[in-house]
């Protein structure tokens, strides 16, 4: 349930308020608006006295929240969330480009394709340095190596930096070196990282369980909110389905259902949902005609030599023409 206080309401109030719902062996989660408080009721078992509330002093409403997610949800904030990161605002009113190669090979490497997509209109450079490879033969990424080079990426190009926590092991490395700590498609239900996401003092971009429902999805976004970070930027990364035309099937009905749901920011990944490079610019184009704030996009200089996913990068000019067509659709619906 979700009270909300009147506009008048004092602080007394409001924590008169809170120390009832926590009397009676709930917790409450305070949410300050543009106008009013609202007082987010949660771990409540059953169903919730609503006219208790509304004789307290200060209560003017009591919303009941018909979904299993709360804090993620449209009923408990209606407003968007913008994520900040740095000088960006990731979520309505901008399109994000996020790009850079699957993994983090080297510093050249790493440089070259940072400068190069700057230059064509990248926001945020991205680059794996623990990669979740499904054969242990393939590369695992550089480590501790790839995130240095990152934060080097950083200081020379003045682009935040988006890479995965793999693991809780390396979560606090991890989010020493990163401006935006990605949760990968595989530990979307890895509910301990989740927790530690949730304590994280870094924006994190969940991506889609490959086989999860939207419903799954927002509910692993609310431990992360419930856990004390409200900066999540959700990512539609393609869900496995029986096509074989595409690695994966990018929902891009997702982007409209998950804007509906949830004030979360939503971009997607076409690079990882299609698999191939031919695919990547119409389905960036489509995301962004359904509604998506942003995209994230593997590019590489020279793919044929990538350590990994080479086939799915795009070469630096595809990725400016990528940029130019998608910048012009999202003017259209701005
Ligand atoms: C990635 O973005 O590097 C990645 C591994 O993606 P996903 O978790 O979506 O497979
Ligand atoms: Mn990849």
């Amino acid at each position: 349930m979700l009270l909300v206080m009147d506009q008048k309401a004092t602080p007394e109030e409001v924590a008169a308020v809170v120390a009832a719902i926590e009397a009676r062996g709930y917790s409450a989660r305070p949410i300050p608006g543009g106008e009013r408080v609202a007082i987010g009721i949660l771990n409540n078992k059953g169903p919730v006295d609503a006219a208790f509330f509304l004789g307290l002093p200060g209560v003017r409403d009591a919303i009941p929240v018909t979904r299993p997610y709360k804090l993620v949800s449209r009923e408990f904030k209606p407003e968007d969330t913008l994520v900040q990161v740095g000088d960006l605002s990731i979520g309505t009113g901008a399109l994000t480009i996020i790009a850079g190669p699957c993994a983090i090979e080297s510093e050249s490497q790493a440089l070259t394709i940072a400068e190069q997509v700057k230059r064509k209109g990248a926001h945020l450079f991205r680059g794996g340095a623990f990669k979740p490879r499904t054969s242990p033969y393939s590369f695992q990424g550089l480590g501790e190596e790839g995130l240095k080079i990152l934060a080097r990426v950083r200081e020379k190009t003045g682009m935040p930096v988006v890479t995965e926590a793999m693991d809780f092991e390396t979560f606090d490395l991890v989010e020493h070196y990163t401006d935006v700590i990605q949760i990968g498609a595989r530990n979307m239900q890895n509910f301990s990282l989740l927790k530690r996401a949730g304590r994280a003092k870094k924006p994190v971009l969940l991506k889609r369980g490959m086989a999860a429902t939207i419903d799954e999805w927002l509910m692993a976004a609310e431990y992360i909110l419930e856990g004390g970070n409200p900066d999540v930027i959700l990512c539609e990364r393609g869900v496995r389905t029986f096509a074989h035309h595409s690695r994966n099937t990018l929902d891009l009905s997702a982007v409209p259902v998950v804007r509906k749901e949830s004030h979360l920011p939503i971009i997607t990944d076409p690079s990882h949902a299609a698999g191939r490079r031919d695919q990547v610019i119409p389905l960036s184009r489509a995301s962004v005609a359904v509604g998506a704030h942003g995209l994230m996009v593997e590019v590489h200089h020279a793919p044929d030599q990538a350590l990994s996913d080479g086939g799915q990068s795009l070469y630096p000019d595809q990725f400016e023409r990528l940029c130019r067509q998608v910048n012009s659709i999202y003017e259209v619906f701005k």
